[in-house]
């Protein structure tokens, strides 16, 4: 019988035999010349989730399994595809019946084969373990495979924090495990707004103290409290980086280029760019102005502060916007002349990222550099403008994004041989990303989504998976999978490790075999039925709703009912399953770290039968002809908003609006909702301040 291994490996034969029951291990390493790493310490640690089984050396015991180690990697013959990621990260495995063999080059390959090995053992009716019997040749097809965490996301800008943003070092591990067994090697920590770490040049831009307001069921109403990142009140960065290198994770530190950064922009509003007279930009408060000495030494100092925590790199986005750069009379001389406005961007992000890059290196002339740039319209670039943009960086630094998405297929092979191969890390592989923009709701395939095909946004989990599949195609260095919300969201992480690697299911028959791998087949069922058959209505989709929100443009409409009462009378089935779930992962010893996403999920399942009702009220609303029929919805959906709200509040710890940027902004439609509803109910005493639907949504406005 074939084990179900994830990912999968690129040779294995399975035996139908078994080892004998053991309830340890016993690591050989006579046959290590001289390990340049604790054998033992990196078992331990990957058998995090077996903490009942021992970890011995050189002690056999009947009670033991053996596994002996051998740093003599078999010879890469003809087929293995990539010697040099075989020689860097690949073992063999060969599992008899009296006992394990391992063979690694390096600690990676080391790492990755305990992954592979976990995943063969079985539980034994007296107690203990058995292995299956296999023999496996296995090397991952790309190199770096790294996945776009949120460590501080808008934090105190547009977002206090939410999913792993709230973590403190126990919740880090237990996730860096769960990817460590997927063969994922590289975090890149998401930092934008304030701070989340010790900066005591800048202390005001520390995400320390901020004053929210945070629901409390207790007493049912609002509490004030400051809110410092956990990183702050208990530092442990440097905890999970020492963690994380001994298994071959490496952390990058992913921040704004000029943008986002620290919060600064946020205090010192007179020190951002200056926005042209006509323009209709709201978004002037995530650029400084380059002009500004002190403006740049902030820069300066946060990036070095940034190498001090100890990130193996630096991975700098650009904003996506291409239509201005600062309209002050210096910014103007310097970068705007003769050029225009996208021009003008790049050549002002050139410098800063040249004058940036200067800094990193000479406090860590070993720390990588990385850019997302070059992703404003037009997607497609000519072939002379791409190269202009190779000659305007050092030629070592990489690149975290290249096309992927509404671009023909030709684009990425230009970029390949623009660039080369070896500095391609990451593409546009998103879903995740604008999934976590949805306001908790659930949203990782198309069938979630109403009408989808008629949408501008086309980020979903298959989109990832086609860039995955063309990255290992073209041998590039790296993926990057976003991960910027975890709970609920396995399945996302699972198609970037799984074609990471480089394996081959289409899409179809990977949902059920990953799912199934890790949760069974029985589970695998529910699972996938519930997530495919959730339909999502975003409380942005009323006509009533004002705020463009680019992910989602459709709205409902009086054609949609039909889909909308399908999904009402299915609803209760998903319920169904959601807790059948729940029930059966709860009492597991290894399958327990998946119950907060089933919590999740079941919250989103549960705003989703009030978010029905209100867009069937939203569109009688569009409908009634009569003043008192509109109010009649009118009051319908006010009722059901805060319906909806009751169930986002008592789950979720930021829910409210932040606006010190200048603009108010949420992620949940809610406030924005009630703010018009209420308008239109009571025009005498209007609101007319209007809030945004999280700042992430303004660099997508020309979707
Ligand atoms: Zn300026």
């Amino acid at each position: 019988m074939c084990a179900m291994l994830l990912p999968e490996p690129k040779k294995a034969v399975f035996g139908e035999g078994t080892t004998g029951r053991f309830v340890g291990l016993n690591l050989i390493t006579t046959k290590i010349a001289s390990p340049s790493f604790d054998a033992k310490e990196i078992a331990e640690m990957k058998l995090w989730n077996y903490q009942d089984l021992a970890v011995r050396v050189n002690e056999a015991d009947s009670l033991l399994i053996d596994i002996e180690l051998s740093d003599a990697l078999p010879a890469a013959d003809g087929q293995i595809d990539r010697p040099e990621l075989y020689e860097k990260q690949g073992f063999s495995l060969r599992v008899g019946s009296s006992g394990v063999e391992i063979a690694f080059a390096h600690r990676d390959g080391y790492v990755n084969v305990l992954s592979t090995l976990k995943q063969l053992l079985a539980k034994h009716d007296e107690g203990g373990y058995t292995l299956q019997e296999a023999d496996i040749l296995d090397w991952p097809s790309i190199e770096r495979r790294s996945v776009s965490n949120t460590f501080a996301w808008y934090a105190g800008y547009g977002r206090i924090g939410f999913d792993m943003q709230l973590w403190g070092y126990d919740e880090w591990i237990e996730y860096l495990n769960i990817c460590s067994d997927l063969k994922i090697n590289q975090f890149n920590m998401c930092m934008y707004g304030y701070w989340p770490f010790q900066f005591d040049e800048y202390p005001e831009t520390m995400l320390q103290g901020y004053k929210m307001k945070v629901w409390n069921e207790e007493s049912r109403n609002w509490i004030e409290i400051a809110y410092t990142h956990p990183n702050i009140s208990d530092e442990f960065l440097s905890r999970l980086f020492a963690y994380g290198h001994k298994l071959g994770i490496d952390f990058f530190a992913y921040i704004g280029l000029n943008s986002y950064n620290g919060g600064y922009p946020s205090i010192y509003k007179d020190k951002r760019m200056v926005l042209p007279k006509d323009g209709k930009f709201v978004n002037d408060f995530d650029t400084l102005c380059l002009s500004r000495p002190e403006n740049i030494a902030y820069l300066k100092a946060a990036v070095r502060r940034v190498v001090q925590l100890g990130f193996d790199g630096i991975d700098f986005e650009e904003s996506e916007e291409s239509y201005w750069f600062c309209n002050c009379d210096a910014c103007a001389e310097t970068f705007m002349k003769n050029r225009t406005p996208a021009e003008a961007k790049h050549k002002a992000n050139f410098w800063l990222l040249n004058t940036l890059y200067t800094e990193i290196k000479d406090e860590n002339p070993d720390c990588v550099v990385g850019v997302r740039a070059w992703r404003e319209p037009p997607l497609e670039k000519d072939l002379a403008y791409l190269e202009d943009c190779k000659r305007s960086i050092p030629e070592d630094i990489v690149l975290f994004w290249a096309p992927g998405l509404y671009v023909s297929d030709d684009e990425f092979p230009k970029w390949v041989d623009v660039f080369g191969k070896e500095r391609i890390w990451a593409r546009d592989t998103e879903a995740n990303a604008v999934a976590s923009t949805m306001g908790r709701l659930m949203r990782i395939f198309k069938t979630n989504v109403i009408r989808a095909d008629e949408e501008t946004n086309h980020q979903y989990i298959e989109k990832d998976i086609d860039m995955h599949i063309d990255s290992v195609k073209h041998g590039v260095k790296g993926i990057n999978g976003y991960m910027f919300e975890w709970y609920g969201y396995f399945l996302n992480l699972y198609s970037h490790a799984y074609y990471g690697w480089g394996s081959t299911k289409d899409h179809e028959t990977f949902y059920r075999y990953s799912v199934e791998a890790v949760f069974g087949a029985e589970l695998a069922n529910d699972i996938l039925y519930v997530l495919r058959r959730m339909l999502t209505i975003h409380e942005s989709q009323f006509n009533i709703f004002p705020t463009e929100f680019p992910f989602l443009r459709n709205k409902v409409k009086a054609e949609d009912i039909p889909v909308i009462q399908e999904a009402i009378k299915e609803w209760p089935e998903l319920g169904a399953r959601i807790r059948r779930i729940k029930e059966a992962i709860r009492g597991d010893e290894r399958l327990k770290v998946y119950v907060k996403h089933f919590d999740k999920i079941e919250n989103s399942h549960e705003r989703n039968r009030v978010i029905y009702d209100l867009a069937l009220a939203s569109i009688s609303y569009d409908l009634a002809v009569t003043p008192e029929d509109k109010r009649t919805f009118l009051r319908e959906m006010d009722r059901l908003n805060e319906l909806d709200f009751d169930l986002v509040k008592r789950m979720y710890f930021d829910v409210n609006p932040v606006d010190e940027t200048g603009m108010p902004s949420c992620m949940y439609p809610y406030h924005e909702l009630k703010r018009v509803i209420h308008n239109e109910l009571d025009p005498d005493n209007r609101n007319d301040r209007q809030i945004f639907l999280g700042v992430e949504a303004f660099g997508w406005l020309w979707l």
